[in-house]
């Protein structure tokens, strides 16, 4: 199994949280590991066992050239002397940035494939043309989601739930696998906030339900997903975003990138000045990790 770091839970005082009324805590997930951080982590970790369960020497996967995903699975494959492939979208650049530079100096065989082309990554045809090419594998889809890292974000739910008492948690949103997996874990309780960091999100709201609906029959209603705070788009940033990243990590010395948790924490903070959230109550924040990314980005 890989390594895991307990991690802390930060308490933050400020005078929009005064004003807004609020416990403010933050769950320093992206702490738990050195290079498969936070939600990362607990998306691979039943995975893993079953790739080495049923006797897979080999990960698969694909990803972006700035994908978490890709690092993530790359140093677990590593720790566990597992060989990893990734399939990235679109040509190759070199000098590699700090991810797949990172990927490649962790053993990952690199292939990169046409945005076209990466379009059919779950399809059978293709995955079929892969194992021709590449021979056994188990298969992490694009961004790891799947039955398997639902279970392993439930496990986490529970717990932080056991670590604090909470009225809200808030989570950035991706491919919906993180979300679906903490609403599943926390079984009614307790109200749900993801922040979309895709520009067209509305479909995700469908994406969870739908990967609910495969993991964990009963139909929650306690969740929500804020569409207002993607800043144009995956990987897109603004001024505004760059400068509110600065503002927490001068005031609170929170490390946020601008990719996920920097526009989930300026999404929280535009609700706490909206008063959007209950007098009184304690709003978790997860800290979902990726601040590898960051590295790449200001390259
Ligand atoms: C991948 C990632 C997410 C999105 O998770 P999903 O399960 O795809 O929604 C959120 N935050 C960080 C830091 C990530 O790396």
């Amino acid at each position: 199994m890989l390594q895991y770091q307990d991690t802390p839970l930060i308490e933050l005082q400020d005078d929009i949280i005064r004003a807004a009324g609020i416990r403010l805590l933050i769950k320093r997930e992206d702490q738990n590991h050195p290079s498969v951080s936070g939600n990362k982590w607990w998306k691979l970790k039943y995975n893993l066992d079953e790739a080495i369960r049923s006797g897979h020497h080999t990960l698969l996967t694909f990803g972006g050239a700035y994908s978490n995903h890709i690092y993530a699975v790359a140093a677990a494959a590593h720790e566990l002397g597992l060989k990893s492939i990734g399939i990235i979208r679109g040509e190759e650049n070199l000098p590699r940035n700090h991810t797949l530079a990172f990927a490649r100096d962790h053993g990952m065989i690199l292939q990169y494939i046409s945005r076209e082309l990466y379009r059919q990554k779950n399809d059978d045809a293709f995955i079929t043309k892969l194992h021709d090419q590449f021979g056994g594998f188990y298969l992490l889809p694009e961004g790891g989601t799947n039955d398997l890292a639902l279970k392993g974000c439930s496990e986490f739910a529970t717990q932080i739930k056991a670590q604090s008492e909470f009225d809200y948690l808030c989570l950035p949103v991706g491919t919906g696998g993180t979300m679906a997996g903490m609403i599943a874990g926390l079984k009614g309780g307790h109200n749900i906030i993801g922040f979309s960091v895709l520009k067209n999100g509305t479909y995700l709201q469908e994406e969870v339900s739908g990967l609910l609906k495969n993991f964990s029959p009963p139909a929650y209603a306690n969740w929500q997903i804020e569409m207002e705070y993607h800043f144009g788009g995956y990987a897109k940033k603004t001024r505004a975003l760059d400068d509110f990243i600065s503002f927490m990590w001068g005031k609170h010395h929170l490390p946020l990138e601008p990719v996920y948790t920097g526009k989930m924490m300026f999404g929280v903070y535009d609700m706490m000045l909206k008063g959007r959230f209950n007098a009184s109550s304690t709003v978790m924040i997860l800290h979902t990790g990726g601040l590898q990314g960051q590295t790449s980005l200001s390259e």
